[in-house]
Formats: C-alpha cells, structure tokens, sequence
C-alpha cells in the first residue's frame, strides 16, 4: 500500500510541475490526510474527503445515521415495521445437498471498475488534458493501462522463473 501512495505522489507531482495552474485544486483529505485534486470549484476547500473510500466511507456513515434517527423512535418504528411487513417475502428452497464439485465460474471479462473512482479519473483527465473527457474513454483507456499492467507483471514473473531455472536456490 505504502508503495502505492508513493507511486500515486510522484505522478501527482509530475502532473503538478506540468499543469502548475492545477495546484490551486490540491487539496488534502480531512480524514486520512492523503493529497488528491479536486475540481475547481472545489478550490481552496480543506474540508474534503478523497475519493479513494474516506468520501464514499462517510456517506455510508452519514445514510447509517440518518436512517437510526429516524427510525430510531417509536413513531419510526412503528413506519419501519409496516414497510418490512409490505415487503414481499419470497419462498427459498433449501438447496439440496450435492456432491458434485460447483461448476467452474466463467470469469467476467470486463473488470468492474468502482463507478465513483470512474469519476473522479474522468474529472481529474479532463483537467490535466483540459477538456472534457466521457465516461466510456475512461473506461476504454483503464482497461488499456490494466493490460499493460497484466503483460509487465507477467514478463516480470517470466524473467523471475527463467533467473530462477539459471540459477536455482
Ligand atoms: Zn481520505
């Protein structure tokens, strides 16, 4: 993880001596305190989460509260428990038991990007390139970089296995 911060700050820095009018969007998480660009009209705020999980985190938190306060007294209670009566219930059959194996599950294609970390990407490439950059050029450049990444950790294994075979412990 620690390598990860530190590769995600010397890009940020890169971008920063490149872009040095996008330093007025850096800003830091009140939380977990990490540097992150924010969108402009966000500038000069130093009361922000990041959008690496301490944002979506707080949300959760914050939705987790209000729906204790308000469910919390009796009156809500009393709403609650209507609601889950109203609710369908649906008949489940036990599974039978199986000594077959489960079948092999077909491994899905595409990677299930996080959707708020897809917007965040797309907002701070549209500052860096200064222009507006859609949702699905972002997901097409992602699954480029995560293909560059899968073939360079793979020669890297392969180069690991072939310096192992010359040289064995
Ligand atoms: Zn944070």
């Amino acid at each position: 993880m620690a390598a990860l911060v530190l590769e995600y700050y010397v890009l940020l820095r890169s971008v920063l001596h490149a872009k040095p009018h996008l330093r007025e969007c850096l800003t830091r998480c009140r939380h977990c305190r990490i540097f992150f660009l924010t969108h402009p009209r966000n500038a000069g705020r130093c009361d922000l989460r990041c959008p690496f999980g301490c944002r979506e985190a707080h949300r959760k938190q914050a939705s987790a509260q209000r729906s204790a306060a308000y469910y919390g007294d009796a009156k809500g209670k009393r709403i609650k428990s209507k609601l889950n009566q109203r609710r369908p219930r649906q008949y489940c059959a036990p599974e039978p038991p199986s000594d077959r194996p489960c079948p092999p599950r077909r491994r899905r294609r595409r990677p299930r990007w996080n959707p708020q970390m897809v917007e965040y990407v797309r907002m701070v490439v549209s500052l860096i390139e200064g222009r507006r950059i859609r949702r699905d050029q972002v997901l097409r450049m992602l699954a480029r970089k995560l293909r560059q990444h899968t073939m360079s950790r793979r020669r890297q294994i392969d180069q690991t296995v072939a310096w192992l075979q010359e040289q064995p412990p």
